[in-house]
This record gives structure tokens, C-alpha cells and sequence, in this order.
């Protein structure tokens, strides 16, 4: 079923429904959410928690990286999903499996919200950065991030950038902290307009990505 049903999705487009799935497609300020559910066993709070986190994040990531995104996004509680979540053409899937051990844990929301809001498309730049950008974003605009002990990790050796997620974003955090304010918002720009490439660190920080990361990793700390 679940393989007949991303084969759907992935060839038509264009959304579709399970039979057992109920949709309701909630309004506010502008903005629409098409929310679809077949885990008869979802817990109503976990639900609305959810929801309401797609409408308070969403709009502010809009506002702040992408004025253009799109203002209908489908958010999907699927049992049959066996990853956390995804997000692709404005659809967020989440694993029902995971709302259950992790109820805290609605931010995902967020962070799959902010893929929504990047629209890359054919991304012209690494999958590590678009990853760590949306944990930044997370960090930066989630609302349930402590109680799901959620947090940017310390660094520790052996660490790298390609890393991704969390420990890309702690990064970009120090450099945001470091050297340039407003960087996560350039790189998110050029990767959106294709202009993005290896120079963005230079021309924004005076250093490479490696010098950048060699520093970070002599001396971690996030300047206050
Ligand atoms: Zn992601």
C-alpha cells in the first residue's frame, strides 16, 4: 500500500487520499493546512499540538527567508511511513509511529515547514547545508524544542559540517554569532535564486568553509 501510494503521489502530483484517511483543511491568517490522518490512535492533543505549530512557525519562517512560499501546505500522520518525516511538494509526511514515542517532539513540524519555505527545487548546493539550515530555522523559531530536549549538541572532535542537521546548524549559529549576522539568510537566499556556490563563505566571512571550520572546532563556544 505504501509503495502503490508514493508511486501515486510521485506520478500524478498531485495529492492522494487513503481510504481510511480522514483530511480537514484548517484556515487561518492567510494560510491553509490540509491535514490528513489514518492513525485512528492519534492522540487528539498531540494532533491539535501539531497543528498549531504549523501555524505559529510557518508563517514567521515565511516572512523571515521566503516571502513567496507557498501559503497551502498538506501535513499527513501516516502509519505506514517508516521514516520520521519528509516533506516534498508543500506535503509533510510524519510518522504516526514517531508522534507516539516522541509526542513532544511537534517541532518536527518546523523543521519540515522550513523545507517548504526553502524551495530549492534542484538544489545547486550540498544537502548537508539545506539540512543544517532547517535545524537552525527549528532552533531559531520552534516553540516545543526544551520540553522535547531537542537542543544544538556542544561540538565534539570529529565532528564535520557534512555532519548535517544539528551539528551543521550549531555552525551556522557560530558563524551567524562570529562573523556574520544574517548568514543562514544569504546562503538560503542563493541556493533558492541558483546563484549559490562555494564562495558564498568567502564572500560573507573573508574565510573558506574549511578555515571557518577548523576555527570553530579550536575554539566552539558561541560568543554571547
Ligand atoms: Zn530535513
Amino acid at each position: 500500500m505504501k509503495n502503490l501510494f508514493l508511486a501515486l503521489l510521485a506520478g500524478s502530483g498531485v495529492f492522494v487520499q487513503q481510504a481510511s484517511a480522514q483530511t480537514e483543511v484548517i484556515k487561518k491568517n492567510g494560510y491553509s493546512l490540509s491535514f490528513t490522518n489514518n492513525d485512528p490512535a492519534l492522540d487528539p492533543a498531540t494532533k491539535q499540538k501539531l497543528i498549531n505549530t504549523f501555524f505559529e512557525t510557518y508563517p514567521k519562517m515565511a516572512k523571515t527567508y521566503n516571502k513567496d512560499a507557498i501559503k497551502t501546505v498538506s501535513l499527513a500522520i501516516d502509519t505506514a511511513y517508516k521514516g520520521v518525516a519528509a516533506t516534498g511538494n508543500a506535503r509533510i509526511v510524519i510518522s504516526s509511529k514517531w508522534t507516539h514515542s516522541h509526542p513532544e517532539d511537534v517541532d518536527v513540524v518546523t523543521h519540515e515547514g522550513m523545507h517548504v519555505v526553502q524551495d530549492y527545487k534542484e538544489s545547486v548546493g550540498p544537502l548537508w547545508l539545506t539540512e543544517g539550515i532547517a535545524d537552525y530555522v527549528r532552533y531559531q523559531f520552534g516553540v516545543n524544542n526544551e520540553a522535547a530536549k531537542w537542543s544544538l549538541p556542544d561540538f565534539k572532535a570529529g565532528q564535520n559540517y557534512t555532519n548535517s542537521y544539528r551539528i551543521t546548524a550549531r555552525f551556522l549559529l557560530w558563524i551567524e554569532k562570529k562573523y556574520k549576522k544574517g548568514f543562514v539568510k544569504e546562503a538560503d537566499q542563493q541556493l533558492r535564486a541558483h546563484t549559490f556556490n562555494q564562495t558564498i563563505w568567502q564572500q560573507q566571512t573573508g574565510k573558506t568553509l574549511d578555515e571557518l571550520w577548523k576555527e570553530y572546532s579550536e575554539n566552539p563556544a558561541l560568543p554571547s
